[in-house]
Formats: C-alpha cells, sequence, structure tokens
C-alpha cells in the first residue's frame, strides 16, 4: 500500500471516529446530568473511537501505537463497554479486538493515535482532537487532526509535505494552509490546563518578547493547527511537572501538519523532537512550535533560555 492509500485511509478513519466522538458528546449534552469530575462519557468515546479507527486501518497492515489499551478497556465497568460496543457500532468482542490493536510496537512505519486529544475540552464543549500520524524513519510525515469542535467540524491535515484543512463532512475539498504567523502582533497558543502546561513561565516569556495579547487558551492538538494555519505564532508547552515526558501520540500528527505548513517544531531547548525514544519523548523537554519567520523560534527558544 502506497501513502496515497495510506492517506485516503487515515482520512476515512479520522471523519467516522469524529461522528462516534460526537454523537457520544451530544448525548452527553442532551441528558444534561453529567458531573463535571465523571469521566466515564469521554472514556466510551475514547475506545469507541480507537476502534473504529483501528477498524478502518487494519487494512494498511502497519502497527498502531495508541494510547488506549485492552488492559483498561477490560478493567472497565460492564456498563462502560456496552456503551463503548455501541458506539462504534461493534460487538464487544471485536471493540476489544479492535481496541487491542492500538498495542503496537513504535518500530519502522507505523501510525500514532490519540483517539480523543484533550479530554476536558470534550468533557466541558471546549476544543478537542482526534489526532493520527505516520511515522516513518523516526519523523511523523503523515498527520490528521480532527477537531469537531472548530466551527462546524475541521480536518487538519499534512502529507508529503503539503498542509491542508477540509470540512469534516467534506473531507475531499482542500484548503492549503501555511503557517504564516499572525501579521504584526505575536500571538501565543497554549493549554488551558495549567497542570499540563506553565502558564507563569508563558507570562515570563511573553513579557521577554514584546507579546502583549492574552493568549489563545485550548485543549488538544487544536493548537499546533492555529499555528498551522496562522492563527497562532507560537505553541509553547512546558509542564509544570518537572520529570513529566510527553507522550508521541500528544505530538505526532500535530508536529506533521505544521512543519507541512512551514513551521518548525523543536522542544523548549531548540532541540529537534525525538520519536525514536518510544512511546513518550524521553529525549525532550516541552515544546515550541512556531509560524512566521525562523528567527522568531529562534527568540522564543532563547528567551526560555532566561526564563526557565
Ligand atoms: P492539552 O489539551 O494541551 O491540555 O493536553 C492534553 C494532554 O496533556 C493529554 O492528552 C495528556 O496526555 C497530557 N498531559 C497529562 N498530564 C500532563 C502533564 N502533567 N504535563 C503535560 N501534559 C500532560
Ligand atoms: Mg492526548
Amino acid at each position: 500500500m502506497n501513502n496515497d492509500q495510506r492517506l485516503d485511509l487515515a482520512v476515512q478513519a479520522v471523519v467516522r471516529a469524529a461522528e462516534v466522538c460526537e454523537a457520544v458528546r451530544k448525548q452527553l449534552v442532551a441528558i444534561d446530568k453529567h458531573d463535571k469530575g465523571d469521566r466515564s462519557p469521554v472514556t466510551v468515546a475514547d475506545f469507541a473511537s480507537q476502534a473504529v479507527i483501528a477498524q478502518v486501518l487494519a487494512e494498511a497492515g502497519l502497527p498502531i501505537v495508541a494510547e488506549e489499551s485492552l488492559a483498561e478497556l477490560d478493567e472497565a465497568s460492564e456498563d462502560l463497554r456496552t456503551k463503548a460496543a455501541e458506539a462504534s457500532g461493534m460487538s464487544a468482542d471485536d471493540l476489544r479486538k479492535h481496541v487491542a490493536m492500538g498495542g503496537g510496537e513504535p518500530t519502522g512505519t507505523y501510525w500514532v493515535l490519540d483517539p480523543i486529544d484533550g479530554t476536558k475540552g470534550f468533557l466541558r464543549g471546549g476544543q478537542y482532537a482526534i489526532a493520527l500520524a505516520l511515522v516513518e524513519d523516526g519523523r511523523p510525515t503523515m498527520g490528521l487532526l480532527g477537531c469537531p469542535r472548530w466551527d462546524i467540524g475541521r480536518l487538519f491535515a499534512a502529507a508529503e509535505g503539503d498542509a491542508w484543512t477540509a470540512s469534516l463532512s467534506r473531507a475531499e475539498s482542500h484548503q492549503p494552509i501555511t503557517a504564516a504567523g499572525t501579521n504584526e502582533t505575536i500571538r501565543l497558543t497554549e493549554s488551558v490546563e495549567s497542570g499540563h502546561a506553565d502558564h507563569d513561565l508563558s507570562t515570563r516569556l511573553a513579557e521577554a518578547i514584546g507579546v502583549t495579547e492574552e493568549p489563545l487558551r485550548m485543549d488538544s492538538q487544536a493548537k499546533y493547527a492555529a499555528v498551522a494555519s496562522g492563527e497562532a505564532d507560537v505553541y509553547l508547552r512546558v509542564s509544570p511537572g518537572k520529570t513529566y515526558r510527553e507522550k508521541v501520540w500528544d505530538h505526532a500528527a500535530g508536529v506533521a501538519v505544521v512543519e507541512a505548513a512551514g513551521g518548525r517544531v523543536t522542544d523548549a531547548t531548540g532541540k529537534p523532537l525525538d520519536f525514536t525514544a518510544g512511546r513518550k519523548l524521553d529525549n525532550n523537554t516541552g515544546i515550541v512550535a512556531t509560524g512566521g519567520p525562523q528567527s522568531l523560534h529562534d527568540r522564543v527558544v532563547a528567551a526560555l533560555k532566561s526564563s526557565m
């Protein structure tokens, strides 16, 4: 199977998963007595999304490195497993089989999947993303970000060095995107969650590089989409947990999209991201993604050196 065929499958898979996730989310909103602290709806959608994507990608015959595991599915309640099977349109056995496919080894050419990135956004009605990447020779060369809550639902994608966006409902109709940056001002984007990214550090960075605007806070890899489409200039992520290592599925697709759109991604020290370390970015600390000129990236990394 060539990369054009892989891309067709990947688009189909993400579009289908986005429908499944939105169906679960809308039910949640309709019931309207959902306890915000209750993670079960997102877990239903996580497993269902991973299973439908694995089912579509099976034809490609490549390993899938995904966030959810069969062990966790088996530990979940009977009710949750029934709902996940229902949401995915599969039997309980097929659900298990397809979730298990996400336990592939990160070697050679493989898929990296976050079935729902930005789970907190999913529950809050904010942004979330279905994030799927193809990694070849240790580099994310293809990336898809299905963002059901971006306008009426957008796909951001990259393959063979091209980056584009399309409506999730008409994925064949591409519009090219460029990480050109916003004009004149510098706009930062960062996580909504201060537990995921140090907001004080980004305030200090903003001062150091002369940003006056409030940061654009969004959940999920939609932040990479913002940089890739020129809606933001800088995506900064440095976990307040000093020993935290970023997970590959939280970045692979976003990195592919930003790079193909002409932007740059390194870790917070300016080092290239190393996707060959396994399921985590063990050799990197934090993330800096920028659009606009290379000089902006250099300025951000230099300013971080003194702020961190
Ligand atoms: P975001 O939507 O940008 O806040 O990022 C969501 C992702 O943050 C999740 O998919 C988690 O894998 C990841 N995450 C969880 N805990 C941490 C942490 N302490 N530091 C950084 N990222 C985290
Ligand atoms: Mg995630």
